[in-house]
């Protein structure tokens, strides 16, 4: 067995006192054996969960002979069938160490196999250290041929006789303690083929032990079969050490490169020292392949590694569980078990092997205590500790059948133990593995919101940084310096551009990347990639051909803006790698069945192509066609890979074929279900139909600052709408539940409730799927982005033109009223000296000189007042507030076409985006409020000019 209650240690639990019922031949108490037909007499009067343990976990039982006052008699037993221990009462002749031929002298009958710790001689109790003879008389059955028998480890040498002439030695038994030499192995001898009586002699010395005598049972049986069990024993024993050899090697090389949990280097060593003991321990595999081994050394060895054993494995449950595991019990565990190491070191052997039993109880409580710190880790969800627990369940069972074998009750089943120790070690590795990969998911998962934390974090300034540049671009500037500018600008927007696509990236994998499912038209939605792309093609003087499958549905549900995403992606590229040529994009119907659509598109250019040997890792990251690439073309490597993620995410696939110098072509299929209803985008049928019967669209618009409402108001009002203002989000959402609008114009920054949020509201909250048209100040590729993102469908830059609306308006109501001609406004004439002039403003309100003035008249009444508050706030540095007060100013001004003040406005809007210096902002303020108040009285005058012209009502 591998654990230490078979070893010699502690082998005297085996058999037990020499009870009552022994003598009389009642063989309770004595062990089974797993061989078949070799049980002893059943446990007949032990509790019935001792009988339901072993009928579950031993071999069959039958009753077999016992040797009686020396003699076995085994004349009627099938010894080609059965292996019989040769158990029961032998002569003994303490302190004599007979020869075969010597006259029989005084003797006892003695139980076999006993210690000699629990033995008596002449009534009076022996030591364990002495000498004796024993002898046994076997009758066999006629004409026995081909027997053997398996002669075990005793304490702690013997020599046997048999039929006169020694059969077996194991060490050297002598009288003193200097010429015994003990040794401890399991042989199979052959027995002579003469004769039916076999005459047995053994020779016992036990000087260096502890305990003393015999430990196991001698078996005989057929040669044939008592060798293939005993191969079997070591090959079970050689393939466990093997297993954990290896486990103990890798755990302790995974540590090494890991360094990461301890409980890897502790479990590691606890295999490579648990090894020994499979090999070390009864049967001695070990010794039989090594024979000439010291026993001093080994007998150390074997104690050491039990001892050292424990104190790793309770490290080892420590560093698993610290919060569950208790430190003192584990701190005086550990330091029990080097105590007992330490005599092992220090004391000679017949001192030390005397702590076995008492080590073996203190190892059992703690086995005890740590199926508990599993079960509390287990309760409290630490992870792996379901199979902790498993596994010291296990444990435990295997302990138990031990504890069985122990007291002599079963013999398990060696293949038990095999599977029981095999498990326990299976599971605890199992513990590891998932530790392993729960603190590298955990590390990765770290990792992406690192990464998600910073790119979002350096979007920021990088914005300040381009709007900068395009400051700085508008200035006049020498020929150098716009080229440098010019640089910061690219420079700027690539690298927003990976920011962007690492933030993608880290939601992918972190799969927090929502896909929405909405109506939408892959006609508009192609229309829009084409707008978006065409100036980039005609700059670089290529053909740019978008054609759609007309039977294609009209309508339908995913999500449109992955799509853009994905074919920008395609179509960038497909335009950044070709020179010249044509770059088309076709949209195919592929199959139709159940409602569902599978839609093929087809990117293809006439460029550079790509390498061969790199095509089929092209979607990889960071993967580009060679090395050159990035200095010619930039880019990073990062675009296909999030494509291909997209297109997977949408239940979809995407294949390239290319061909070097002639062109490439990407092709992808998605499938998307077949709306019924309206798209979002497209919200054609429908409004269409309802629009031809002559009734207006409904709008809501939703803005805080009152001029851009009165703006937005007129306009509609021309265009033949009606339209609702709601002051805020909170206020639309009111509106939204009270009625129904055909098309909702949302300002972005708004106090109460921004566009995002109420966006989001209405799209999940109020499941509305109302055209939502982002109208915003700022013109940046992200917040674009956020507002598609937020469920809207389009964006507006503010201060808009009435013409821009009419036109969006149409893309989602295609067949609303067209804009009636207006005529070209009347040049208002104004003083050279002025900045401000009417024309810009005429310009937005299409020459509506009625509408002009009362929007001056609203601005200067709005900025006087907005420029008092500004002034109150610096005083106390409250760029908050004055931030909010600017943006507000920021459509007005541009509408007005105050560039000057315009352009100090977002310079400042830069400066607080990039959180510069509040002096430096607070000074920049103080010069925009300046410009802007040199502008009132001339506004003011232009106005009142305006008026006068005004026909009198
Ligand atoms: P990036 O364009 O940022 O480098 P992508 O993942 O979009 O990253 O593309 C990876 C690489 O694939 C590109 O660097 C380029 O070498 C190659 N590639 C992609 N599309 C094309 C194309 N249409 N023609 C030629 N090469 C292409």
């Amino acid at each position: 067995m591998y654990c230490n209650h078979r070893n010699k240690s502690i082998s005297g639990l085996q058999t037990g006192p020499f009870s009552p019922e022994r003598r009389t031949g009642n063989a309770f108490g004595r062990p089974w054996f797993d061989r078949p037909g070799t049980v002893r007499n059943a446990c007949k009067s032990r509790s019935l969960l001792f009988v339901l343990l072993c009928c579950c976990f031993l071999q069959g039982y039958a009753s077999q002979p016992t040797a009686v006052r020396g003699v076995l008699d085994l004349r009627n037993t099938d010894l080609s069938k059965n292996v019989v221990a040769l158990d029961g009462e032998w002569r003994w002749y303490w302190h004599q160490l007979r020869k075969p031929e010597q006259p029989d002298a005084g003797f006892e009958f003695i139980r076999f196999p006993q210690l000699w710790n629990a033995a008596t001689w002449q009534r009076q109790p022996i030591s364990a250290q002495g000498y004796a003879t024993y002898s046994l008389t076997v009758l066999l059955p006629a004409h026995s041929v081909g027997l053997a028998l398996e002669v075990p480890d005793q304490y702690s040498t013997y020599r046997l006789f048999v039929n006169g002439k020694v059969f077996a030695q194991d060490g050297t038994p002598a009288t003193t303690l200097a010429e015994t030499q003990p040794h401890w192995s399991t042989q199979l001898v052959e027995l002579p083929a003469t004769g039916d009586t076999l005459q047995l002699l053994m020779q016992l010395a036990n000087f260096h032990h502890a305990k003393g005598g015999t430990a196991q049972a001698m078996r005989l049986g057929e040669r044939t079969r008592l060798a293939a069990v005993l191969t079997m024993d070591h090959a079970l024993d050689l393939f466990l050490t093997g297993c954990l050899f290896m486990s103990g090697l890798f755990f302790l090389g995974l540590f090494g490169f890991s360094r990461t949990d301890r409980a890897i280097l502790y479990y590691g060593l606890f295999c490579l020292i648990y090894c020994y003991r499979i090999v070390g321990t009864h049967p001695y595999v070990l010794h039989t392949i090594l024979p000439d081994l010291s026993w001093q050394l080994t007998v150390r060895f074997e104690y050491l590694s039990l001892y050292l054993g424990v104190a790793i494995f309770v490290v080892y449950t420590h560093t698993l569980y610290p919060q569950d595991t208790n430190r003192k019990i584990s701190a005086v565990m550990t330091w029990l078990c080097v105590g007992f190491a330490g005599t092992v070191l220090l004391l000679p052997t017949v001192l030390f092997t005397k702590f076995m039993n008492l080590f073996l109880a203190l190892m059992v409580s703690y086995i005890g205590y740590a199926f508990y710190v599993y079960w509390l880790a287990a309760k409290r969800h630490r992870p792996g500790a379901r199979y902790s627990q498993m596994s010291t369940a296990l444990l435990m069972v295997v302990f138990g059948l031990i504890i069985l074998q122990y007291f002599g009750v079963a013999m398990p089943a060696k293949a038990i133990l095999f599977i029981g120790y095999l498990g326990f070690f299976f599971l605890q590795s199992l513990v590891l593995a998932y530790r392993f990969a729960f603190a590298l998911s955990e590390a990765r998962h770290t990792e992406k919101q690192f990464l998600a934390n910073m790119s979002h974090e350096i979007r920021t300034p990088l914005n300040a940084i381009i709007g900068f540049s395009n400051l700085l671009d508008t200035a006049a500037l020498t020929g150098q310096q716009q080229e440098f500018v010019r640089y910061i600008h690219t420079a700027g927007k690539n690298l927003l551009t990976i920011v962007n696509d690492i933030l993608d990236i880290a939601k992918i994998e972190a799969g927090k990347l929502p896909l929405e499912i909405i109506p939408f038209s892959i006609q508009s939605l192609s229309d829009s990639i084409r707008t978006m792309l065409l100036p980039t093609a005609v700059d670089k003087d290529l053909q740019l051909v978008v054609d759609v499958d007309p039977t294609l549905p009209p309508v339908l549900l995913g999500d449109p803006t992955r799509l853009t995403q994905i074919l920008l992606n395609l179509l960038s590229n497909a335009i950044k790698f070709t020179k010249q040529g044509r770059v088309s994009l076709r949209i195919d119907q592929r199959d139709v069945s159940n409602g569902f659509v599978r839609v093929r598109f087809v990117v293809q250019d006439t460029g550079i192509g790509i390498d061969p040997g790199v095509l089929p890792y092209i979607f990889e990251r960071f993967r580009q066609a060679s090395d050159s690439t990035t200095r010619f073309y930039g880019g990073t490597g990062l675009g296909l890979s999030i494509v291909k993620s997209l297109v997977e995410l949408q239940g979809g696939w995407i294949r390239v074929s290319s061909v070097p110098g002639e062109g490439s072509c990407f092709t992808l299929e998605i499938p998307y279900e077949i709306g019924k209803g309206e798209s979002d985008q497209a919200a054609t049928k429908s409004l269409a139909s309802w629009k031809s019967t002559g009734q207006t669209l409904r709008i809501l618009v939703v803005e805080d600052n009152p001029m851009n409402q009165k703006l937005a108001l007129s306009v509609l009002s021309r265009l033949g709408h009606s339209a609702q203002v709601a002051e805020n989000g909170e206020q639309a959402l009111e509106w939204l539940q009270r009625s129904t609008f055909d098309l909702i114009l949302m300002d972005i920054q708004m106090p109460v409730m921004d566009g995002y949020t109420t966006t989001r509201h209405i799209r999940t909250t109020l499941r509305k799927k109302t055209p939502i048209i982002a109208m915003t100040a700022h013109a940046l590729a992200s917040e674009r982005e956020q507002c598609l993102q937020a469920g809207m469908n389009d964006f507006l830059s503010k201060p808009f033109l009435p013409n821009d609306l009419q036109q969006l308006i149409r893309k989602y109501v295609p067949s609303g009223p067209e804009l009636e001609v207006v005529a070209e406004p009347e040049r208002i004439p104004v003083a050279d000296a002025a900045s401000f002039t009417m024309e810009p403003l005429l310009k937005v309100v299409e020459g509506d000189l009625f509408l002009a003035t009362q929007l001056l008249e609203l601005f200067l009444s709005q900025t006087i007042e907005q420029l008092q508050q500004i002034r109150q706030v610096m005083a106390v540095n409250e760029l908050n507030v004055i931030s909010q007060v600017l943006h507000s100013q920021k459509a007005s001004i541009k509408m007005l076409g105050l560039d000057k003040a315009s352009l100090q406005l977002e310079e400042i809007e830069a400066l607080i985006g990039a959180k510069a210096a509040p002096t430096l902002i607070v000074a920049r303020v103080q010069t925009y409020t300046l410009t802007l108040e040199a502008e009132l009285p001339r506004i003011e005058s232009v106005m009142l000019s305006a008026v006068q012209k005004l026909p009198s009502a």
